[in-house]
């Protein structure tokens, strides 16, 4: 059932299947005068320098913290999300993204110099300068309906720009507190909020936005692509996953199996790095998948692992479970969805191939299925082999061989007995290869995406430049000059001179 009808978006708690509201979609013809709003406020924005904006950035810092119990209950009520996770990934974690960025964005911003040899460029000095691009489109989905938004928006704003943000048609309450705080805070239409479905992203992006930053799945992704090039603005794509673990014969098990469980159920396995395929070495299988069976069956429905977001979600994470079954697999733990709601056991398969669906489609639910490996260069061909990159963990006590393997993984990011929660690290780059997209969230690369280079050159010569008019000999001794200077071989002497005389002569129009 269409969650985004004509004019209204129904809200539907995934832990009981029940609408509980309604909110107003935006007007389909009004997304262009949203974005003319946005494109109006830029300028006071970006003028009002980098101080007011972190002032008004601080604001809305503090209006966030002060309002958690709130984000954390409308997180539970439209993603079912139990408490730990919204305090930890959605409280805690941008409560530390505010902070990097209100912290580190002088620095970030500080002109850089360029360099001028004062033989060649006399009485001048430049910078290249980060400016805002404009109005950025943000069209983002539900899985972590808060901290994506947050880490496009706080850089974004602290740079200059302002920014037509389009959230999932899944969240729309937690999307319309979240802006109630921007307006509450921040000057007018400096973030408009277009709310509805995939027409609105899609109105958005012929709307006059400078870029769009798209975090969704793949096949949406390349609908946004293709639109954004038609309308000749640029993109960064955050899309799906199929991650990896490798768990080698000397893994610390207990830890592994720990940190496995947790990031294959967290968000109920909604999570654009959560572990889908569980890589072990042979030796160890039967220890680990002991371990994490035993850990997989303790975790409490709603408390440890919430419920599949939407009704489709639920479909596709059972297709996979039943195709898995059918080819052979084998259900170690879970596998039902006896609900109530969108509610999904989280399941442990064993006995999987490399072809099936729940090893090759991104399931996007709590699913682990582990396969087992005896040489570890095949293993990492077979990690490899997906149209998908986003992040790989490597599971093992020889931390430098944990680094090194890193060299030979297809991905965006790699991480050594632990998996996923740099995405959670303002400071750390986050992005995907392959089908996993392109761009980059968090850290200075992103800042980069989000601004552009200007040079600005100041001069203070009175005379003409040396690489003027006209073109006579003595701009020949100055060029064969400066580089004899520049060589090893040449007496310096000689070259100077013949740079010297030849700029006494340049301008006399017969040498
Ligand atoms: P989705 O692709 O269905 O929707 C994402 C957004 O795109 C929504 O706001 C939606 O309304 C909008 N949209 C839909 N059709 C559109 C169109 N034609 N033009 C413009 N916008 C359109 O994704 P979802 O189901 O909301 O989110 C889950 C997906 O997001 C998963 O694949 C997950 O892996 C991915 N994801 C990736 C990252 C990352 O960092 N790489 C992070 C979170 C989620």
């Amino acid at each position: 059932m269409n969650r985004v009808n004509g004019d209204t978006i129904r809200c539907i708690d995934p832990r009981t299947g029940e609408t509980n509201g309604e909110i107003p979609t935006t007007p389909l013809e009004q997304v262009g005068s949203e974005v003319a709003k946005a494109r109006a406020a830029q300028r006071d924005w970006r003028e009002a320098g980098l101080g007011a904006r972190k002032t008004a950035i601080r604001a809305l810092h503090k209006a966030f913290l002060a309002n958690a119990d709130k984000i954390a209950d409308l997180l539970a009520q439209e993603c079912g999300r139990p408490a730990g996770e919204a305090w930890t990934a959605e409280i805690v974690a941008n409560h530390e993204l505010f902070g990097f960025w209100l912290g580190a964005i002088d620095d970030l911003l500080t002109a850089t110099p360029i360099q001028l040899n004062p033989i060649n460029y006399p009485g001048k000095r430049g910078v290249v300068r980060l400016e805002p691009l404009g109005v950025l489109g943000l069209i983002t989905p539900w899985n972590l309906p808060v901290a994506i938004p947050l880490r496009g928006i706080v850089p974004a704003l602290l740079a200059g720009n302002t920014i037509a943000w389009k959230p999932s048609g899944v969240v729309p309450r937690t999307s319309a507190f979240i802006h109630a705080l921007m307006v509450e805070t921040l000057p007018p239409d400096v973030v408009v909020l277009i709310q509805g479905g995939g027409a609105h992203g899609a109105a958005l992006i012929g709307a006059g936005i400078h870029r769009v930053f798209f975090t969704g799945s793949v096949a949406t992704g390349k609908k946004v692509a293709h639109a954004a090039l038609e309308a000749g603005i640029q993109t960064s794509m955050e899309l799906g996953g199929k991650d990896a673990a490798i768990v080698l014969a000397d893994a610390d098990l207990d830890r592994a199996a720990a940190g496995i469980t947790w990031a294959a159920f967290a968000f109920a396995g909604q999570n654009c790095a959560a572990i889908e395929r569980c890589f072990v070495h042979v030796d160890v299988a039967e220890a680990l998948i002991e371990r994490i069976v035993d850990r997989t069956s303790r975790l409490r429905p709603f408390v440890d692992v919430g419920p599949l977001v939407t009704e489709t979600q639920l479909g596709m994470v059972r297709d996979h479970v039943a195709q898995a079954i059918q080819a052979g697999a084998r259900v170690l733990t879970g596998g039902a969805a006896p609900g109530p709601g969108y509610f999904h056991e989280p399941t442990v398969l064993t006995d999987v191939t490399d072809d099936m669906a729940i090893m090759r489609e991104e399931s996007f639910g709590p699913l682990l299925p582990i396969t087992t490996f005896d040489d570890l260069s095949e293993a990492i061909d077979r990690v490899n082999n997906t149209d998908f990159g986003l992040t790989t963990s490597i599971w093992t006590k020889d931390l430098e061989l944990g680094e090194s393997l890193a060299d030979n993984l297809d991905c965006g990011v790699v991480t050594v007995n632990n998996h996923s929660f740099t995405g959670a690290l303002a400071s750390a780059a986050w992005g995907g290869v392959k089908d996993s997209g392109h761009g980059v969230t968090n850290s200075r690369f992103a800042l980069y995406e989000m601004t552009r280079p200007r040079t600005i050159l100041i001069d203070r010569s009175k005379a003409p430049e040396m690489w003027w008019y006209p073109y006579n000999s003595a701009l020949q001794d100055v060029t064969r000059g400066v580089i004899a200077l520049a060589g090893t071989g040449s007496p310096k002497l000689g070259a100077l001179l013949k740079v010297l005389s030849g700029l006494k002569n340049r301008w006399k129009e017969d040498t």
